[in-house]
């Protein structure tokens, strides 16, 4: 039954905010610290009264439920916009109907409550805002709302002039005619006086001068396709018969096909599909803007106030599939250039004297600049969909508040408008933190309890402790900081500097604004602390007979080594070239990795003790280690050996990367490529071979040619973009097939096909599609492999599953393969997860502790300021890498391991919460309960949960009504009264009493925790 809401009873929502008031400091899961606090004197005199605060939720999934609006209240959401309700009250939405992962998209659109059921919701709201100003301002609860509903209905005439709809507006103009409106006056009366505060003659004053007025303009909203003679009657009838003032609302495609699709392309949206029927149909500005200002001479002759509301969503193809249906409506940051664009039109077209209440993309980065241009109120949906939800209010509500006196008053500021849409040209750079790529989730299950993780730590290959560290850095302890990053990562300057840091790709403040600088701060850490791998903990005092042989020193050699050392094993590492570091020693460029970086990490790990054998001769014979006593062989040899390209016509102008990178690196001077060089593959090879040629005497140009597009591409996304400044000229879906008359490289055009075994698309050639490139020189970067002799040489045999996929050991007993050599091109962290996949290993087989693992240090104080942190957008700024901007990095960090919360925080109805459960060893850790009957399945939590997983179907569930626990198949329980619970745990069903001996062992002993915190702590969970 998870898809039917079900609305809190006017009683129980009041008694459920102040027990949760007096218990936990918060109401509604919103926690006290974020409450917004008006500290500007400015008030605006908006149609249907006087506003504290010009912003609010737009129509939408905030603002269909009571606690949904006193959520946005508490957060500073002063202008509701209710959602929209029509005549077709009964429709079955097909769900999940909310992807807010990117841009943002829905399938929803009017109230999914009965009319009644709304205009109740409603009305109860409008009546719990007063106990909640009693509630927190118990001492100067102003009488005056400060706040305003503006209701909003769709969609053609017929349905609003329904009985249904009509009476809907009926009640919501003067809801005195509600049969609820006496009684609830009266439990609203008693609710305060068992509060005690105020005194019993303000809250006299409060209840008797509550307006019935709660809304008195409105929102329309109409079908995409609706005709304008139908949109004006609609209005005429809104503003003559309802007497209701009236926004309109108007859709994007009034820009024309040509100009929504040209914003949408140079914004970074190049794969929003658009359907051009749906422009055919719409309404034209030849038609609409006649039409506005008749409506306005019309709406002044009725003494009522005439807007528009800009804009409405739109319908787009779907072609992301994860909501049902064809066509899905788009909302959020690429709405923005389109909706400021349609501002821009509409202002200029009336001489700034329509008024225009927006909406369209809004965030913490573009509010201000919008509301300066006279534009209110100010709405929004998409950014209080992703995670902090309605938490972002509160700093989007104090920062407004602060610049209130900026906003022009009653006119629009055309010269500031224009400024700003011209100012779209370089939204590129808003755009490219709204539009981050998703972070995606985990493939670990969600567990019932027990939940909260950091993703930055599950997408790191060696699991660092992230939020540990950037805790020591905020603290301003590098030391401390350095001693947890080595505690798994021995070679903290190398990846300092150039770690493909997919710690950063899963972080959660890609939802909010950009990745903490994980790696920045690494580098930092690295660079000003005094610990070092051979300070205690980590050296042992004697060191062990057991004798282990590396052959390579790259970072998996090294990280091994390190591993293996600090735990007193004697260490020997054969390597062939003249001195350690392999890859990033010798072919990776100065300019991105100093030599000076690498031989840190090297004097750290030599000073372990490990031995350094170099120059070593091929070939190495493992046997022969083993007779050494070696009862441990190691191989980390990389893959050092480039895929060779061959093409008709090339005459020696083909170089692969390797040898060249590393000659760039060892004489540069040496190194002849003419004028032009074209580099092929979309690695990071061809990336540091582009930025090396750029580099190289007589270079001009340098191509890249790639046979994938850009999204496809394996390099760091970084490193593309650092080519690209570079100079670097990019080409997608092209590959070379011959050289012809010397110099002309002749390319062949591709286009994208199926998906292939990587997952990735594959790419077909266009039948005589060619084009042609002139080149000096052709640098192949399509890929490395290990040296296959070898292993041949050493009866190590690679077919199938070679190696142990758990310990990593080959065929042979006891001699192991990591980095480079087992994986192909990999990376420097993934050569160091293998290293102490293999260290772990040996050290087991050899019954040595493993060395000391830094204890979690982090007090659980900062929680507290957590709430504030996630209701803040931030970005970072570490240009100069110095203390105090590594700290204020730090403090951008959500500690999602002490804290996730995400899905409760996105839940617009509040059906996820968190209870406070003391566990031994901590103190109130929070687990996570869903309450079935708040939610209505749209599927957004799902969206945001870092696991493998939808908090609404696997957390533990509180249900309020019996048939909706029979129909579930969720775990969790129904509150039978008297501390008894009827419980479903993994499919078994009994119950469990809570304090009395007769009720069964539960396991996890968590559960048993919980059920006893609902019943003591948070009974108004349990029943409505
Ligand atoms: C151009 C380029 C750019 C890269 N950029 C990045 C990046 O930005 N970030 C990142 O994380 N990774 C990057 N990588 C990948 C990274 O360098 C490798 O994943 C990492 O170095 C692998 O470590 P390894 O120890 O397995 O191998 P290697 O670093 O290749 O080390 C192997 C060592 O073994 C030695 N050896 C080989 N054969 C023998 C033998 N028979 N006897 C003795 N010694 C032998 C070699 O001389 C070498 O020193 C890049 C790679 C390249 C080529
Ligand atoms: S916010 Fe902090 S803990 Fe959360 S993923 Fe990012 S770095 Fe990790
Ligand atoms: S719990 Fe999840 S699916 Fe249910 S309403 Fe909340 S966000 Fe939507
Ligand atoms: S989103 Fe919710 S259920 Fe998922 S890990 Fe975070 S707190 Fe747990």
């Amino acid at each position: 039954m998870d898809k039917f809401m079900r609305t809190i009873p006017f009683d129980h929502l009041l008694h459920w905010m102040r027990s949760e008031w007096r218990t936990n400091a918060q109401i509604f899961g919103i926690p006290r610290a974020t409450f917004f606090r008006k500290a500007n004197s400015r008030v605006f005199a908006l149609p249907g009264g006087s506003c504290e605060l010009p912003l609010g939720p737009a129509a939408g999934p905030h603002t269909q439920l009571a606690q949904n609006i006193i959520a946005g209240y508490l957060t500073g959401a002063r202008y509701f916009e209710l959602k929209t309700v029509q005549v077709r009250d009964d429709l079955d939405i097909a769900k999940p109907c909310i992807d807010a992962a990117g841009e943002g998209y829905n399938s929803e659109w009017s109230t999914e409550l009965s009319i009644t059921d709304a205009a109740t919701e409603y009305l109860k709201a409008w009546l719990s805002l007063p106990f909640v100003k009693c509630l927190i301002h118990p001492d100067s609860p102003a009488v005056q709302p400060g706040y305003v509903f503006n209701v909003s209905v769709g969609y053609d005439l017929k349905g609003i002039q329904s009985p249904k709809v009509d009476g809907f507006l009926d009640v919501l103009t003067d809801a005195s005619n509600h049969p609820d409106w006496r009684s609830f006056q009266q439990i609203l009366y008693e609710s305060l006086l068992e509060h005690k505060t105020p005194s019993p003659s303000t809250i006299a004053d409060i209840v008797g001068n509550l307006a019935p007025q709660i809304s008195t303009s409105v929102t329309l909203s109409t079908m995409h396709g609706c005709p304008p003679q139908e949109i004006e009657a609609i209005c005429r009838h809104l503003l003559a018969t309802k007497k209701m003032h009236t926004y309109v609302k108007l859709n994007p495609t009034l820009l024309g096909y040509a100009v929504v699709r040209d914003l949408l392309d140079r914004h970074g949206f190049q794969n929003i599909q658009l359907q051009s029927e749906t422009f055919e149909h719409d309404l034209q500005g030849t038609e609409a803007f006649p039409m506005l200002m008749r409506l306005k001479a019309f709406a002044a002759q009725h003494d009522r106030f005439f807007g528009v509301k800009l804009s409405n969503t739109l319908p787009v193809k779907n072609t992301r599939g994860r909501l049902p249906g064809s066509e899905i409506y788009l909302s959020g940051p690429a709405l923005y250039p389109l909706t400021i664009s349609l501002a821009g039109l509409v202002a200029q077209t009336f001489d700034g004297k329509l008024p225009i209440s927006y909406c369209g993309g809004l965030d913490y980065f573009n509010l201000l600049e919008v509301a300066r241009t006279g534009i209110y109120p100010l709405t929004l949906a998409t950014s209080l969909l992703k995670p902090g939800g309605y938490l972002r209010l509160t700093q989007l509500s104090t920062t407004l508040d602060t610049y209130l006196d900026q906003i022009p008053d009653n006119r629009i500021d055309l010269e500031r408008l224009a400024q700003l849409v011209d100012s779209l040209h370089n939204f590129r750079k808003v755009n490219e933190f709204v539009t981050v790529p998703d972070p995606g989730k985990s493939t670990e299950k969600l567990p019932l309890f027990d939940c909260f993780t950091a993703p930055c730590q599950q997408g790191c290959p060696i699991r660092q402790n992230v939020p540990d560290y950037l805790y020591h850095l905020e603290k301003g302890d590098a030391d401390r900081a350095l001693a947890t990053i080595l505690a798994d990562n021995p070679l903290p300057h190398i990846t300092g500097y150039i770690c493909d840091h997919q710690c950063q790709v899963k972080c959660t403040r890609n939802f909010y604004e950009k990745a903490l600088a994980v790696r920045d701060c690494k580098k930092w850490a690295a660079e000003n602390s005094r610990v070092s791998l051979s300070s205690a903990p980590w050296r042992r005092k004697s060191p062990l007979s057991v004798k282990v042989a590396i052959i390579g020193a790259g970072p998996g050699g090294l990280a091994c080594a390190a591993f293996l050392a600090r735990s007193g094993v004697l260490v020997t590492i054969y390597e062939k070239e003249a001195s350690a570091g392999g890859t990033v020693q010798h072919i990776i460029p100065k300019f991105r990795l100093p030599d000076s970086v690498i031989a840190e990490d090297i004097k750290a790990v030599t000073a372990l003790g490990v031995k350094f054998i170099t120059n070593w001769p091929e070939p190495i014979d493992i046997h022969n280690l083993h007779n050494q006593g070696f009862g441990y062989v190691v191989i980390a040899i990389g893959a050092g050996q480039s895929r060779p390209l061959n093409l008709d016509g090339a005459n020696g102008k083909i170089l692969d990367s390797l040898t060249f990178l590393r000659t760039f690196k060892s004489d540069p001077g040496s190194v002849r490529l003419g004028k032009t060089v074209a580099v092929v593959g979309g690695g990071n090879s061809a990336m540091d071979a582009a930025r090396a040629a750029l580099r190289a005497d007589g270079v001009r140009t340098v191509h890249i040619i790639y046979r994938r597009t850009v999204n496809e591409m394996p390099a760091d996304r970084e490193e593309l973009e650092n080519a690209l400044r570079d100079g670097a000229i990019f080409h997608e879906l092209l590959t070379p097939v011959e050289f012809i008359s010397g110099n002309r490289l002749k390319c062949q055009r591709l286009r994208l096909g199926k998906l292939d075994s990587s997952g990735r698309p594959y790419p077909i050639p266009i039948e005589n599609s060619f084009s042609e490139i002139q080149v000096d020189c052709l640098i192949a970067a399509i890929g490395e492999e290990a040296d296959q002799s070898f292993f041949e040489r050493n009866g190590i045999v690679r077919k199938g599953l070679w190696y142990n996929p758990k310990t990593l050991e080959t065929n042979i007993t006891n001699v192991f393969i990591a980095g480079d050599a087992r994986r192909g091109p990999a990376t420097v962290v993934e050569a160091i997860a293998d290293a102490r996949t293999i260290a772990t290993v040996i050290l087991k087989r050899e019954k040595i502790k493993n060395s000391p693992t830094v204890k979690p240090a982090k007090e659980m104080e900062i929680i507290a300021d957590l709430s504030l942190r996630k209701s803040s957008l931030q970005l970072p700024n570490i240009q100069n890498e110095n203390r105090t901007q590594i700290q204020q990095e730090a403090m951008r960090c959500l500690h999602c391991d002490l804290l996730c919360g995400r899905c409760v925080d996105v839940c617009p109805n509040r059906a996820n919460f968190g209870v406070k459960v003391s566990t031994p060893g901590f103190k109130d850790i929070l687990q996570i309960v869903h309450l079935d009957g708040l939610c209505n399945a749209c599927g957004n939590c799902v969206t945001f949960c870092p696991y493998d997983g939808a908090p609404y179907r696997d957390k533990f569930t509180i249900f309020w009504d019996r048939h909706d626990f029979i129909q579930s198949r969720n775990s969790g329980a129904i509150y039978l009264g008297e501390g008894r619970f009827s419980v479903r745990l993994r499919k078994k069903s009994f119950t469990y009493a809570v304090g009395s001996t007769n009720s069964p062992k539960l396991s996890p002993p968590t559960i048993t925790r919980v059920l006893e915190q609902l019943y003591q702590q948070y009974r108004f969970l349990l029943s409505v």
